[in-house]
């Protein structure tokens, strides 16, 4: 419950040992997984995909994969068509933080839990959300940006506003920069959500930031890197690119390659095979009707949910050896190939 309950044991209500009954099948034979992803837009998605998928079977498991290219209608269909085939659990990268809580009610009606994978289901029963600190992604960005720009006038391009990692990315933010605002060192003179993450949302924003404040900005802070590639963009029109720091998320090649170039000056790391692992290992302990162990809780707006929080990193031009390349998340020779 909302209000403070102890823990709520993760355990299926039937008996460890259970040779059957509702919520047992899985024990016995193959896990079966349904993985309902959001889109495979950002470069990040094809790595979770084929990295739970390889965790999950190393695990003895099987992994049904549906993508919803960003269709709120088609996600829930293609969930629905999951509990149907038969699956012992869903994991949800939600499109929309809302809507998708229809699945969970629908998955609970048929026995079967769900988890949450890098991006919470608001609003409803979720059993367990794998992700990554996302108020630390921002917070990573501002403490990156506000280094350099201590002062001075602020752009923050947002993610996908039906994304509830979008408001946690900005929480974030602004847990660095308010203080800052208060005392009247940073001013943020545009700050707009991008629609479903799209580079071309960006772009638009970061024209119409420009177009409002021309070259009066200090610094860019954009939720992911694929909404600061449409930023830097923006800006390189304007021979801005370089002179203006931006902030990305995710570790994109593209971004890493900004990085080397000097057009972005950070992103955050998020190492998905971390994720990938424990989404994978945690799924099949749900499924088989095993306990888990969640350290913390995230309110979803119905519950706490437990949950799983890995810690995101942040690199720059400094550090991008010793983490992205030395993870072999890109390859050296990738990343520094148009240096
Ligand atoms: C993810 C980011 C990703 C964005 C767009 C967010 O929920 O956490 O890693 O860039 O969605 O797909």
């Amino acid at each position: 419950s909302p209000t403070g309950a102890p823990d709520r044991a993760l355990s299926s209500p039937a008996s460890p040992n259970a040779e059957s009954g509702p919520g047992a099948g899985a024990k016995e034979g193959k896990v079966k997984i349904g993985l309902s992803m959001d889109s495979l837009q950002e470069e990040r998605w094809l790595k979770d995909r084929d990295m739970f998928k390889s965790a999950a079977e190393a695990l003895g498991a099987e992994v049904v994969s549906m993508m919803a290219n960003g269709d709120d209608a088609k996600q829930i269909a293609q969930a629905e068509t999951m509990i149907k085939a038969g699956v012992d659990i869903l994991v949800i990268v939600p499109h929309n933080a809302e809507a998708t809580a229809t699945i969970v009610r629908k998955a609970h009606s048929a026995g079967i839990k769900v988890l949450s994978y890098d991006r919470l289901i608001k609003n409803s029963d979720v059993d367990l959300y794998v992700s990554f600190d996302n108020e630390m992604v921002g917070e990573l960005q501002a403490q990156a940006i506000t280094k350099l720009v201590p002062k001075g006038k602020y752009v923050y391009i947002g993610g996908a506003d039906t994304d509830n990692n979008a408001h946690m990315f900005k929480q974030g933010v602004f847990n660095v920069i308010q203080p800052l605002i208060d005392r009247g060192d940073i001013r943020v003179v545009y700050d707009q959500w991008s629609k479903d993450w799209l580079p071309a949302n960006a772009l638009a924003n970061m024209r119409s930031a420009l177009a409002a404040n021309g070259s009066g900005i200090d610094a860019v802070i954009a939720a992911n890197d694929a909404t600061a590639g449409g930023a830097v963009q923006a800006l390189a029109s304007q021979g801005l690119a370089g002179r203006i720091p931006v902030a990305g998320q995710d570790g994109d090649l593209a971004a890493a390659r900004r990085i080397v170039e000097g057009t972005q000056t950070m992103t955050v790391y998020k190492p998905i095979r971390l994720l990938a692992d424990k989404a994978a290992e945690l799924a099949v302990k749900l499924a088989r009707g095993e306990s888990v162990n969640a350290d913390r809780k995230v309110n979803n707006g119905k519950i706490e949910v437990p949950s799983v929080l890995l810690p995101p990193i942040a690199v720059d031009k400094s550090n991008i050896d010793e983490t992205i390349i030395a993870d072999g998340f890109h390859t050296r020779e990738d990343v520094y190939k148009f240096a």
